[in-house]
């Protein structure tokens, strides 16, 4: 009963009103003739002529620099699998949702009824005049690594598949801060990562950047751990094959320090968490049903830190911490890029913020006396003020320093504060 009313409310919630969950809003006056001959023709041929001068004005005289394209071809929606690109978009309307609320960030969400990557690729590419960044969404392995690879490299904006690299980077900010709690270097933790998609592969890749070591990796598939002799290897999951001599996921975890799992529900067995090393980390990513359940996984190891991708649990492992912030930061210095100075720096924003005091309005917000840096508190909440002014000037930064972008921010202090309020 309490399962269909949640289902109902869901739908009830998209259908009430106008449908959908977002609309587009003028920002200028249009009360009288003069605003809309100002808006419409014969004012807007001026804008027009300004920027068919110089291209980049058009950041000047149109919503381009502030405005974020979600777009998915539906083919790995959620936990849903491919449902299409009709079905993905109340995915893409809330993403858009999720980053006018948390950065200000308008958003088109776009729906591409394809599955091929050269079509994918040259839609994406004929937008590069409407929008200030690119966030691609739901997009199967291993067509998303092909697709976001010649995005980046042939347009001239910010190019960022979430599902990747968002996981990757708020992760990443967990897993510095768990080595931290437990006592345990990262380029000493013995990681086993179940899971070679999209999610596993970035994410691993970004764990290796902060300092873990590839001799230290093992990762598995559905058929169990990547070998060197495996007969057929996509080249993503090449790269992190092994030569030891083990084969399943329970050989795989035996004194491992570290297990990241972004797999499937259930799979990681409770003799296979007693087996791990002392001071387990265990990021259980699956949605809806983590590789092993929260409360079974605590009470099996007290020495455990645990983070799972859902709300219910500590330590959700949450895409909203990163990509309003990491967009917002890229758009105000006009990035041409997010490059990996600046997820490593978001990733560094992230791990700081967990570490100061928490506002009471985040406590009050999750029903918490004294949320406090430690096991059941590894990474900041979603709704935590603070990340704009920590996250975005971060990557800002990082995006100055690495020569892509195109304006300079000359006060930081002011940038932060306007941030702020
Ligand atoms: P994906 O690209 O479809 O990849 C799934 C991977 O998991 C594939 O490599 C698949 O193996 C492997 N796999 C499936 N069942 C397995 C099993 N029983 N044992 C070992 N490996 C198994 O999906 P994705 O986008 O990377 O997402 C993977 C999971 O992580 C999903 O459940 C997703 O919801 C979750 N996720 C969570 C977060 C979060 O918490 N913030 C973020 C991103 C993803 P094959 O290659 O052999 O098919
Ligand atoms: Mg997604």
């Amino acid at each position: 009963m309490k399962v269909k009313n949640k289902k109902q409310d869901a739908l009830d919630y998209h259908s009430s009103g106008r449908p959908g969950k977002i609309e587009v809003v003028p920002t200028k006056p249009t009360n009288s003739q003069r605003d809309l001959s100002l808006a419409y023709s014969p004012g807007v041929a001026e804008p027009c002529l300004r920027i068919a001068d110089n291209k980049e004005d058009a950041y000047k005289y149109t919503a381009k620099g502030n405005l974020v394209a979600v777009i998915s071809n539906g083919t790995s929606v959620l936990g849903l699998g491919d449902i299409g690109p009709d079905a993905g978009k109340p995915v893409m309307e809330g993403k858009g949702l999720l980053f006018k609320i948390f950065a200000d960030i308008d958003v088109f969400d776009l729906e591409l009824d394809t599955k091929n990557v050269d079509e994918f690729v040259n839609i994406v590419k004929a937008l590069e005049p409407t929008f200030g960044g690119i966030n691609l969404e739901d997009i199967k392995a291993p067509e998303c690594f092909e697709i976001e690879q010649r995005l980046k490299k042939e347009m001239s904006i910010p190019v960022m598949h979430d599902d990747q690299h968002g996981t990757a980077i708020i992760s990443g900010a967990a897993l510095i801060n768990a080595c931290e709690i437990q006592k345990k270097k990262i380029d000493k933790v013995k990681i086993v990562v179940n899971g070679a998609g999209a999610a596993a592969i970035s994410c691993t890749k970004i764990y290796m950047s902060l300092g873990a070591k590839k001799e230290n990796i093992v990762m598995l598939d559905r058929s169990g751990v990547i070998r060197t002799d495996r007969q057929v290897l996509e080249k993503t999951k090449g790269e992190f094959a092994t030569d030891r001599d083990i084969h399943t996921l329970e050989e795989a975890v035996k004194g491992a320090d570290v297990f990241i799992g972004l797999s499937a529900g259930n799979v990681l067995s409770v003799d296979m968490l007693k087996s791990m090393n002392k001071k387990p980390i265990v990021f259980a990513m699956a949605n809806p049903e983590p590789e092993i359940d929260y409360d079974l996984a605590t009470s099996t190891r007290s020495d455990i830190i645990m983070a799972t991708g859902r709300s219910d649990f500590p330590n959700q492992v949450n895409n909203v911490l990163g990509f309003p912030y990491i967009f917002r930061g890229a758009l105000d210095v006009r990035a041409t890029a997010i490059n990996e100075e600046m997820k490593i720096a978001a990733v560094y924003a992230i791990a700081e913020l967990a570490k100061k005091s928490v506002p009471e309005a985040v406590n009050e917000a999750y029903e918490e006396s004294n949320l406090k840096f430690g096991k059941e508190y590894i990474i900041p909440k979603p709704n935590d003020p603070r990340l704009i002014a920590s996250v975005a000037p971060a990557v800002a930064k990082a995006a100055i320093e690495t020569g892509v972008a195109r304006n300079a921010i000359d006060d930081f202090d002011a940038y932060v504060t306007e941030l702020r309020n």
